[in-house]
């Protein structure tokens, strides 16, 4: 890992106050927590974890949950999985479609980086132009190299979302059969993630929406296996419906991500009963720095957190949450007391903020500060780059 600039260096091991504003700072004992109770709800659900690395962007982070038991990590874009790959992580499944040849190229690559060291990359596909493309890349790579490897596709279908997918039945059958016609591709099985349902707010409706999810991937699937074709694999879930997935006895591997840092938005969801209870472990630091009679006013604005998904939370350090956080522009939030309450932090005052959606707002920063101890009297233990900050392509 490159080397960090001194200044963050020389924070190692000293206490929680000497963190500057406006930071973003990881709660490394909760977020372990999150990590041993998904480590612990898979075992039990004898179900796969590849947990979404948009989330974190941080190979480091990858590797902690590999080791706490994850198959490898899911991204969304093609320079993300190199960022994973240089980090030494080589399990990584862009989860997501890729169409551009110069894209593929470097997918073709990476797959053949991965294979060298023992790991598997794996792709998303929902059109036969994909599926060629993708195959034409590969057999690129493999004359410009020699080396012949195999790329895991799965086969994306659209169980709710209304986003990338084929429709569910015979139009994924043909995907299949395309796939099967290329040396260097492997059917891996079905991707099917249901983006909507995640903040459903009611936990039945959720329910319901993953029922409908289950039934067009028994559908999709009986018509491969149809075909003599063995499905492998379904892929799919995030934090708001994994204990539907996990229960249905159809996927077999989880893709959620937000878990291991939990955001307002996803804590704003009527909790499904068998959901692990997951805390939050990712915080903005800010500091107030200007008072008046009614409102307090601190140095975080939308350009250190999201607000995608709402404003943030300010983080109750004992008790109930005293403080409600308007939006001031790219630089500030204002605070008002929250119903019930009087209360306005003094100038200098440091404030937690729970973001209302992690993934933007990680890429919104360079680093996460770790602390253990917690955020009163704790201190600072690493410091982690976002290494795939910004990594669109
Ligand atoms: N899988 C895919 C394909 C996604 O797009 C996402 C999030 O948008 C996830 C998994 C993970 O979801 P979450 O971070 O909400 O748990
Ligand atoms: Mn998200």
């Amino acid at each position: 890992m490159s080397t960090l600039p001194p200044r963050l260096s020389e924070l190692i091991g000293k206490p929680v106050n000497d963190i500057d504003t406006p930071a973003l700072v990881i709660d490394l004992d909760a977020m372990k927590r999150n990590l041993g109770r998904m480590a612990e709800f898979a075992r039990k659900h004898n179900i796969r974890w590849r947990p979404h690395a948009k989330l974190h962007k941080s190979s480091t982070l990858a590797k902690m949950q590999i080791k706490a038991g994850a198959v490898g990590v899911c991204v969304q874009k093609t320079a993300e999985a190199e960022a994973m790959v240089a980090g030494g992580v080589y399990n990584v499944y862009i989860s997501n479609e890729v169409i551009a040849p110069a894209k593929l190229a470097r997918v073709a690559a990476l797959t053949q980086k991965v294979a060298a060291q023992g790991g598997q990359l794996a792709i998303a596909v929902d059109s036969t132009e994909g599926v060629i493309r993708l195959a034409q890349a590969m057999a690129e790579a493999r004359a410009g190299t020699g080396v012949a490897t195999v790329i895991d596709v799965f086969v994306e279908i659209d169980v709710g979302q209304g986003r990338c997918g084929v429709e569910p039945g015979s139009a994924a059958v043909t995907l299949v059969l395309e796939i099967r016609k290329h040396p260097a591709l492997r059917f891996a099985g079905l991707q099917a993630y249901h983006g909507k349902a995640q903040h459903i707010r009611g936990a039945q409706e959720r329910r319901d929406a993953i029922a409908g999810a289950v039934e067009a991937v028994l559908l999709t699937r009986r018509l491969i296996e149809a075909q003599g074709i063995a499905v492998d694999l379904v892929t799919g879930a995030g934090t708001g419906s994994l204990v539907r997935e996990a229960a249905s006895g159809v996927y077999g591997e989880l893709q959620a991500g937000s878990f291991m840092f939990m955001d307002a938005d996803y804590a704003k969801n009527e909790r499904d009963p068998a959901q692990p209870q997951f805390e939050h472990a990712l915080f903005v630091k800010t500091q107030v720095i200007s008072t008046h009679s009614g409102h307090a006013v601190c140095d975080a604005g939308h350009k250190s957190h999201a607000i995608d998904s709402g404003m943030p939370w300010v983080h109750a350090l004992d008790g109930e949450r005293e403080l409600d956080y308007f939006n001031g522009g790219d630089e500030h939030g204002i605070l008002r007391p929250a119903a019930g309450h009087a209360r306005l932090p003094g100038l200098g005052q440091a404030l937690w903020l729970i973001p209302g959606h992690c993934d933007p707002t990680v890429n919104l920063h360079d680093v996460m500060i770790g602390v253990s101890g917690g955020l009163r009297h704790g201190s600072v233990q690493r410091i982690f780059r976002v290494e795939a900050r910004g990594a669109l392509t």
